[in-house]
């Protein structure tokens, strides 16, 4: 037996013929670049969160790309990202030639930590972009809080959280833009690229709207210099399908988190690791389960793992603040102590809805093994009741 890190397949065999009659009717309409599958899809998304306005793109990191481009943030702005996230988040702000200002994280949500992103407020700061890292918000009252007092604008990146909330509000719902990626290992995930920005202005969704089709309105007769990031026909057909079963996915990743705590109790694992509790006020929705490996001991247990055909992954295995490519930004490795460690001790454990109990006790079972010699209990079948 093996674990797979993620098995995309158990979720897309039951939904082939839906999604392939669906495909055939954009097939038959010739309606390949937005049209009237994308805009279906964009209202349906509003009305499922609440959104007043969503605006479909090409993928993740162009809807934070066109979202500092809304804002008219460039050269000689400055705009404070979390250094322990992937990479498109400080990419948006770079190739529009202004500066990531790297902050450092909370080691205990691997979120931002406000009161670092206070700590670097300059007169060049112009926006703040919090990342709901693993389907975790970051804190954002306090984070809106400290963008409001200094008149900042607030860019979400919602790309691992679709549908998570913090004290009860969903994310993507608190800045000015929300940014959302349906890159096919996210929680909503297309059959490729995809992207999508949430806003509550009309002035912003209609900026988006010219942005993502080179500035251009009418046809032919540009307005300001945009790209060219549109969602296409196929992704919005599968994307209609697939909102429908969220919640019930999302309902399953809760249950594969409770499974876990239970089984690192059980196996006393859960003082040997470092697990991922949710904070206070924190509705999560298990993009990644991802716990901390002390002591250095990180790779030799994923590789101990890997033996027994268990597939773990490592976000991020360097602070962006670390990245060759921002090396002229000046940090040190040091400087985000935070940052520096997690980015040592992380390792992500299979979690997907489609996951077995089985896999579990399988997975937690090896990780037993490596530090006492031995699984402390065998799998339970009546956990999954008992948690829930
Ligand atoms: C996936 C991801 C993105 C980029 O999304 P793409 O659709 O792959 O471009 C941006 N930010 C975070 C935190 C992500 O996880």
């Amino acid at each position: 037996m093996g674990v797979p890190f993620y098995d995309l397949t158990r979720q897309l065999k039951p939904l082939r013929e839906e999604v392939l009659a669906a495909l055939g009717r954009v097939w038959d309409s010739g309606a390949f670049a937005l049209g009237p599958e994308v805009e279906q899809f964009e209202a349906e998304f509003a009305q499922y969160f609440g959104f007043p306005y969503a605006v479909g793109c090409a993928s993740g990191s162009d809807a934070l790309l066109l979202a500092l481009m809304s804002l008219g943030v460039g050269p000689g702005d400055e705009v404070i990202v979390p250094s322990f996230t992937f990479f498109a988040t400080a990419s948006a702000v770079w190739r529009l030639g202004a500066r990531p200002v790297f902050a450092d994280i909370e080691l205990e949500s691997f979120n931002v930590c406000p009161d670092d992103v206070g700590s670097r407020v300059t007169a060049r700061t112009r926006a703040i972009i919090p990342v709901h890292l693993f389907g975790q918000c970051a804190r954002m009252d306090r984070i809106m809080e400290i963008a409001r007092s200094n008149g900042l604008a607030v860019v979400e990146d919602v790309a691992q959280a679709i549908g998570a909330r913090w004290n009860g509000q969903v994310a993507g719902s608190f800045g000015e833009v929300g940014c959302f990626s349906f890159y096919p290992t996210k929680n909503l995930g297309g059959a490729g690229d995809g992207g999508m920005m949430v806003t509550g202005s009309a002035v912003l969704a209609e900026r988006l709207r010219l942005l993502r089709c080179h500035g251009m309105s009418p046809r032919y007769y540009h307005q300001v210099v945009g790209i060219n990031s549109r969602l296409d026909g196929f992704q919005a057909a599968v994307l209609r399908i697939k909102l429908r079963y969220l919640a019930e996915w999302e309902k399953r990743r809760a249950e594969k988190a409770a499974v876990y705590f239970a089984l690192f109790e059980e196996n006393r694992l859960a003082d040997i690791l470092v697990l991922p509790r949710p904070l206070p006020g924190a509705y999560h929705v298990w993009n990644q389960f991802v716990v901390r490996v002390p002591e250095g001991r990180r790779d030799c247990l994923r590789e101990f793992l890997k033996n027994r055909g268990i597939g773990t992954e490592i976000y991020y295995p360097l602070g962006l603040h670390e990245q060759k490519c921002f090396a002229s930004l000046g940090y040190r490795p040091e400087d985000l102590p935070n940052t520096f460690r997690a980015s040592r001790e992380v390792l992500a454990l299979p979690i997907f809805p489609e996951l077995t109990e089985e896999e579990q006790a399988f997975v937690v079972g090896a990780i037993a093994e490596y530090y006492h010699g031995q699984a402390v209990l065998p799998a339970h079948p009546q956990r999954l009741k008992a948690v829930a």
